[in-house]
């Protein structure tokens, strides 16, 4: 009996042929495996039925962690070519390797953390320590094939006993092409903030020591420099924040494990298994009770973002330390990408840090930590990157054009569309300056090389102006093909109805802005989304922005101008004008803007939350994105909807301005949490009923919410309370993040699915 098999998937630099031959071998059949030029893996066996049948079960059973089948085929022969043995053969084809061929970076495996622990083992200590389980492979590609000397690994000959284990196909490191050791691979070494070498028995442990005593050092990983420090000593914090001109905004943290980190944080079961898990993000966790962590780690919030070691490095750092942390931030200038090149973050750190932890290994791709949080036991992808780049999305319909999707302005990732795969870009951040839209290029040059398709359309913002936009046009005319700009809002809702393969869906979508279809600024948005295109069917009433974009930056502005359309709001302004950077002046002018009218409007939720939380004096100064936001939800977590106010619709507008003067007016008789409760119960329910209201006229089961509002956890809640209640489906993206990263993968979608 002869059987022909075809395996597609992630399938190739997982592992998954070392295992078939095993799993061959186990099974007593004869014949080869191979990869094939089209990303399939295809397999010849010969042997009893039985066998073949067991070989079949087994494929899927007891496949390499990393690998994911998507389909297996299988043409059975009678007769047999007559092997005399199972073999692991390679094809010429290799060459030509396309589709999910690289699987994302995969933390250090189990098994490899015993071996760095072994003392009897030739790799134990070695920080660089990887098999077909585990280690980089996106960060370290340079070409396809995924073949070591296409990846930075290629400055590193092995030494015989590395050879040995790699040509092995018995081994566990068959075919590994990050396999190194001591003798032979990359090296770690630490320097001064000047790049000077300094001598010492263990770089890695010392930087780790060096730390702990309150020193700042930038460490080089596997996508990038991270910035470390101490999280219990205020000095550090102190200067890092001061150098990096990050007054408030958190910083993500790594504990060496589990244990330590429910010393400061709750954890619950769906947290722990993703801390855990060979993604392992930085997972955003609720201070606990006993949180000892400084304050200074992430003020004002309620929660902090921490990840577990994902290398041997990692490992050792806190191989002589008491910290139960230490601060790992992206080591990048402001609003510059991540830095990969050792020269480079010299020249570009060296005044901001004390010691550099480097390795002389080069960083092929750049890749940000991925950024995770959960409602309950549902995952919200704030950042998808390392540990999920470039892994594909795989949807139940197929497009049928190849679609380039370039995102928006902040947050931005680039998106490929092909048949029924996203293949969605690792993070790429605010494409404003020129360093950034390098990096954007890259990463579309490297994603378009990786899934070896040909583009048939460009996707972008409708926004005339923005970098990105610009780009499209530029890769349009390149490419000889058409650009389709997507509104924002209809990108967000594309996104959900593909991530849950529902035709048509009523949308709520609330962020901070988005460039809307009559010209004018929308984010808080109730829209009808199909094959066709999209209607809006409802929004936020648009309020008025005070001094245009400054009024994202100071939300007193915001307040103010809700305020002044119902009442005189000069005494209360000028009582607050020393919160405005210029005091009394600034507030004036204010005043007088509003008097003169002709302000722009929005129609934006983040802002109303903005004005709320300024109301309130939760914040008055937005330092980083979402910050008025954020720590209105941290403060709102203690209140209660005391004020449930019945949300007041006009027409299909809802009512912001009655919202904020009724915060107002009850400003003495409730206390600040339960108002800050009380404002975002108002916009979920008032915001559902208006979708709810839609979706019963239109008939439409499903009502879903996206938009980085859709990260509050208690917006989120209310939402999904009075959608369910009424008996629809209530949509909310598990895969793709809801805020700005996921706008490519929705733009493609767009582009490639809608008509109209
Ligand atoms: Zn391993
Ligand atoms: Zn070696
Ligand atoms: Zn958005």
């Amino acid at each position: 009996m002869r059987a022909e098999i075809k395996v597609s998937g992630i399938v190739q630099g997982v592992g998954f042929r070392p295992f078939i031959y095993r799993t061959a071998v186990k099974n007593g059949l004869r014949g080869y495996v191979r990869n094939r030029g089209d990303a399939i893996v295809e397999i010849v066996v010969e042997g009893d039925r039985n066998n073949i049948a067991q070989f079949l079960e087994d494929l899927e059973a007891e496949k390499p962690l990393l690998a994911q089948i998507y389909n297996i085929s299988a043409d059975y022969k009678t007769e047999e070519e007559g092997f005399s043995e199972f073999s692991i053969i390679k094809s010429s084809g290799e060459a030509k390797l396309s589709g999910s061929v690289i699987p994302p970076d995969v933390s250090i495996c189990d098994e490899c953390v015993r071996e760095l622990r072994d003392p009897t083992n030739r790799r134990f200590n070695y920080f660089f320590i990887t098999c077909t389980d585990c280690g980089p492979r996106y960060t370290i590609t340079k070409e396809l094939p995924y073949d070591r000397p296409n990846t930075t690994m290629n400055e590193f000959p092995m030494c015989d006993s590395c050879a040995r284990e790699y040509e092995d196909p018995k081994n566990r490191r068959f075919h590994a092409q990050t396999v190194a050791c001591p003798k032979c691979g990359p090296k770690a070494y630490l320097t001064s903030n000047k790049g000077e070498a300094i001598e010492c028995d263990n770089p890695i442990r010392e930087a780790g020591k060096l730390l702990e005593e309150g020193y700042v050092v930038s460490i080089k990983g596997n996508g990038g420099f991270h910035v470390a420090a101490s999280t219990t000593k205020a000095d550090p914090l102190t200067r890092l924040r001061r150098v990096k001109h990050r007054k408030n905004k958190p910083f993500a943290i790594m504990s060496p494990n589990l244990e330590t980190v429910q010393t400061f944080a709750e954890v619950n079961r769906w947290e722990a298994e993703l801390l855990t898990s060979y993604r392992k993000p930085i997972v955003l966790l609720k201070k606990s009770g006993d949180y000892h962590l400084s304050e200074l780690v992430s003020p004002e919030l309620h929660t902090v973002g921490v990840m577990l070691p994902y290398t041997g490095l990692h490992i050792m750092l806190f191989d002589e330390v008491e910290e139960p942390a230490f601060v790992m931030t992206s080591a990048n200038p402001p609003s510059e990408p991540i830095v990969i090149d050792n020269a480079e973050a010299i020249k570009k750190l060296g005044s901001t840090v004390d010691y550099f932890l480097f390795h002389n290994r080069d960083i092929a791709q750049r890749c940000d930590d991925s950024v995770v949080r959960f409602h309950g036991k549902d995952p919200c992808l704030i950042r998808r990157s390392r540990g999920y780049a470039p892994e594909p999305i795989r949807m139940k319909r197929t497009a049928d054009r190849c679609v380039l999707a370039v995102g928006g302005e902040l947050n931005v990732t680039a998106c490929i569309l092909t048949g029924d795969r996203a293949f969605i870009s690792q993070h790429i951040g605010d494409v404003e300056n020129l360093e950034t839209l390098r990096f954007m290029k890259n990463a579309i040059q490297h994603l378009t090389k990786l899934t070896n398709c040909r583009v048939d359309a460009v996707a972008c913002d409708l926004h005339p102006k923005f970098t990105t936009t610009k780009l499209a046009h530029e890769l349009g005319n390149r490419l000889g093909c058409p650009v389709v700009q997507v509104q924002h809002h209809n990108a967000h809702a594309a996104a959900l109805r593909a991530e849950w393969n529902v035709d048509e869906v009523v949308g709520v979508i609330c962020d901070g802005f988005g460039y809307g279809s009559d010209g004018t600024a929308w984010g808080g948005e109730v829209l009808y989304c199909n094959n066709e295109g999209f209607r809006r069917l409802g929004h936020l009433e648009a309020q008025p922005m005070v001094g245009g974009d400054l009024a994202t930056y100071h939300p007193l502005r915001m307040a103010a101008g809700i305020l002044h359309k119902k009442m005189d709001v000069t005494e209360w302004l000028m009582s607050l004008s020393q919160k405005f950077p210029h005091g009394k002046n600034e507030a004036e002018l204010i005043l007088k803007q509003l008097r003169k009218g002709a302000v722009p409007e929005t129609t934006s939720c983040g802002r109303v939350l903005d004005a709320v939380s300024a109301l309130l004096g939760v914040c008055y100064e937005r330092t980083y994105e979402g910050e008025p936001a954020m720590k209105l939800e941290s403060v709102a977590l203690k209140g209660k909807d005391k004020l449930n106010l019945t949300p007041r619709l006009e027409g299909n507008v809802l009512d912001t301005t009655l919202l904020v003067h009724e915060i107002f007016a009850h400003k003495d008789r409730f206390s600040v949490a339960d108002l800050a409760c009380s404002a975002q119960s108002y916009l979920a329910r008032g915001l559902a009923e208006l979708a709810l209201e839609e979706a019963e006229r239109l008939q439409v089961k499903h009502v879903g919410f996206s938009g980085g509002v859709a990260y509050n956890g208690h917006i989120t809640a209310v939402m999904r309370r009075t959608v369910e209640k009424a008996g629809f489906k209530f949509l909310v993206h598990h895969k793709i993040p809801a805020g700005d990263g996921g706008t490519s993968f929705g733009q493609a979608i767009a582009a490639g699915f809608q008509k109209g």
